[in-house]
């Protein structure tokens, strides 16, 4: 059975409005959404501002991407968020984000290394950079799932991130470490080399994520 979220549009609105004072977006850039109990998607309107996003501003679809209820458009990203629902049962929520340091490493299409112990404990391992896709287009969810298999985040060819896992929480959570490890990794890079962990260590860091992490809201 597909993984969902009880109480979906609180835990998205939640989850919006804390990805902006994190500063993972700039103004209305980005978009979240989680699967309800009934199978449709909750997620953000398209280029509404976070601080005055309410519940009644949220836009319920179903797979197919059709409205079921609300009044403004859906997240222009639709499709990126319903690919990643298809192609992953055991996904309950979407982030698309916009961070400085991992849209850095998106733009060199440069995957985020898995170099920081734990890293993979929480993303699965190197963070891939997708092929590039223009934006709005089913395209970038195709790109998306290739560049997720068994990880929690993906790079988007020069335009931001999208990470997935249980809940809206969990998912930020994994927004904000990977684009803290991109920052890391960027200014470790101007110190000298990059030491990666020996591959058992990120092997059974991995194993975590896949067994307990990606399931465990
Ligand atoms: P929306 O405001 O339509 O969700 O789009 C923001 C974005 O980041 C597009 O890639
Ligand atoms: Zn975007």
């Amino acid at each position: 059975m597909a993984r969902v979220v009880e109480n979906a549009a609180e835990a998205v609105l939640a989850a919006a409005k804390e990805m902006l004072e994190k500063g993972l977006v700039e103004g209305t850039a980005g978009n979240i959404s989680a699967r309800q109990p009934d199978g449709n998607i909750c997620i953000t309107p398209s280029s509404v501002d976070y601080r005055e996003m309410t519940l009644e501003d949220l836009v319920v679809i179903d797979l197919n991407g059709e409205v079921v209820s609300g009044t403004r458009p859906p997240s222009s990203e639709k499709l990126l968020h319903l690919a990643c629902y298809q192609g992953f049962d055991d996904v309950g929520s979407v982030i698309h984000s916009h961070p400085v340091h991992a849209t850095m490493f998106a733009v060199a299409h440069r995957p985020v290394p898995a170099c920081i112990d734990e890293f993979a404990i929480y993303v699965g391992g190197d963070v891939r950079v997708t092929e590039y896709a223009m934006s709005g287009t089913d395209d970038v969810g195709k790109q998306a799932v290739a560049a997720l298999q068994g990880r929690g985040a993906a790079l988007i060819a020069n335009h931001g991130m999208v990470a997935v896992g249980p809940t809206p929480a969990r998912v930020l959570h994994i927004t904000a470490l990977v684009e803290r490890s991109a920052q890391i990794i960027w200014g470790a890079t101007q110190l000298g080399t990059v030491h990666h962990l020996p591959e058992e260590v990120d092997k059974s860091f991995a194993a975590i994520y896949e067994s307990y992490m990606r399931h465990h809201g």
